[in-house]
C-alpha cells in the first residue's frame, strides 16, 4: 500500500445546472463508495455548493465538497467575491487556488494566489495549489523553473502545520481541456521536481507526505498509467469529472494505486 492517500478531484468548472449537479453528485457518491481508500472531492460552481453538499450528505457520502476559487478577505466591500468562512459555512472543506484558467483567463498572479491560499488555510480549509507550464515554456525548457517559481510563491509564509491540508496539482496548461496528456514519465519528472522544491522549503518529512495530483486531460484510459508513477498521488480532473462512469474509472485507478 502506498503511504500517501490518493486524492481525486472533480473540477466541474462553469458546468451543470442545479439539477444536473445534484444528479452528478449522487452518481459520484455511488462510484466513490466502492473505493473508501481514495479521497474524492468535487468542485461544483458556487451557486450549487449547497445543494450538491446536501445530496452528498443525504447519500452519507465521504466525497468532499470544494470551491473553485476564494477571496482572501474575511468580509467587506468586495463585490462578487466569496470569503473562506462563507465556503465553510456552505459545507466546503476544500478550495482550488491558482487554477490555470484563473491565472490565464482571469489574470490572477502568484501574489494574489498566495493571499487566497493562506487565507483559506487560516480558515481551516484544505487547499489545492495548481501549478503548471505553458506549451512555450515547456518547449524552451522552462518547465521545472516555472513549476518551482509557482510552488515557492504559492507556498510563501505557509506554516509546516498547514501543509497537512495542502495538496499540489501539477497541471501543464497545454494539457488542460485539450485531449493532450503529459506522458507518465513527463508527469513523474515534474512531480519529482515539485516534491524536491517542497523538501527544500519544508524538509524531508513534509515533502514525503505532501500529495501531488496530475491534471490535464486525465480520462478513464490514461489514469492508471499516470497514477502508477511514484510521485503521482492522484488526479485533478475537468472534462471527465462530468461523466460519472469515466470519473468512477479514474477513482478506481487511484484505488489500484492505494
Ligand atoms: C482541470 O480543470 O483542472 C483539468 C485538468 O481539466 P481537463 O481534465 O478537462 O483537462
Amino acid at each position: 500500500m502506498h503511504a500517501r492517500t490518493p486524492i481525486i478531484g472533480g473540477n466541474w468548472k462553469m458546468n451543470t445546472t442545479r439539477a444536473a449537479g445534484v444528479e452528478l453528485a449522487k452518481a459520484v457518491a455511488a462510484k466513490a463508495a466502492a473505493h473508501p481508500r481514495v479521497q474524492t472531492v468535487v468542485f461544483p460552481p458556487f451557486p450549487y455548493l449547497i445543494p450538491v453538499g446536501e445530496a452528498l450528505r443525504a447519500a452519507s457520502s465521504a466525497v468532499g465538497l470544494g470551491a473553485q476559487d476564494v477571496y482572501h478577505a474575511d468580509k467587506g466591500a468586495f463585490t462578487g467575491e466569496v470569503a473562506p468562512a462563507m465556503l465553510s459555512d456552505c459545507g466546503c472543506t476544500w478550495v482550488l487556488a491558482g487554477h490555470s484558467e484563473r491565472r490565464h483567463v482571469i489574470g490572477e498572479g502568484d501574489d494574489n494566489i498566495n493571499l487566497k491560499l493562506r487565507s483559506a488555510l487560516h480558515a481551516g480549509l484544505g487547499v489545492v495549489l495548481c501549478v503548471g507550464e505553458s506549451l512555450h515554456q515547456r518547449e524552451v525548457g522552462e518547465t521545472n523553473h516555472v513549476n518551482e517559481k509557482q510552488t515557492r510563491l504559492g507556498l510563501r509564509e505557509v506554516t509546516p502545520a498547514e501543509m497537512d491540508r495542502l495538496v499540489i496539482a501539477y497541471e501543464p496548461i497545454w494539457a488542460i481541456g485539450t485531449g493532450k496528456t503529459a506522458t507518465p514519465d513527463d508527469a513523474q519528472d515534474a512531480h519529482r521536481h515539485i516534491r524536491a522544491v517542497v523538501k527544500d522549503i519544508f524538509g524531508t518529512e513534509i515533502a514525503s507526505k505532501v500529495r501531488i495530483q496530475y491534471g490535464g486531460s486525465v480520462n478513464a484510459a490514461n489514469a492508471q498509467a499516470l497514477m502508477s508513477m511514484p510521485d503521482v498521488d492522484g488526479a485533478l480532473v475537468g472534462g471527465a469529472s462530468l461523466k460519472p462512469d469515466d470519473f468512477g474509472a479514474i477513482i478506481a485507478a487511484a484505488a489500484a494505486r492505494a
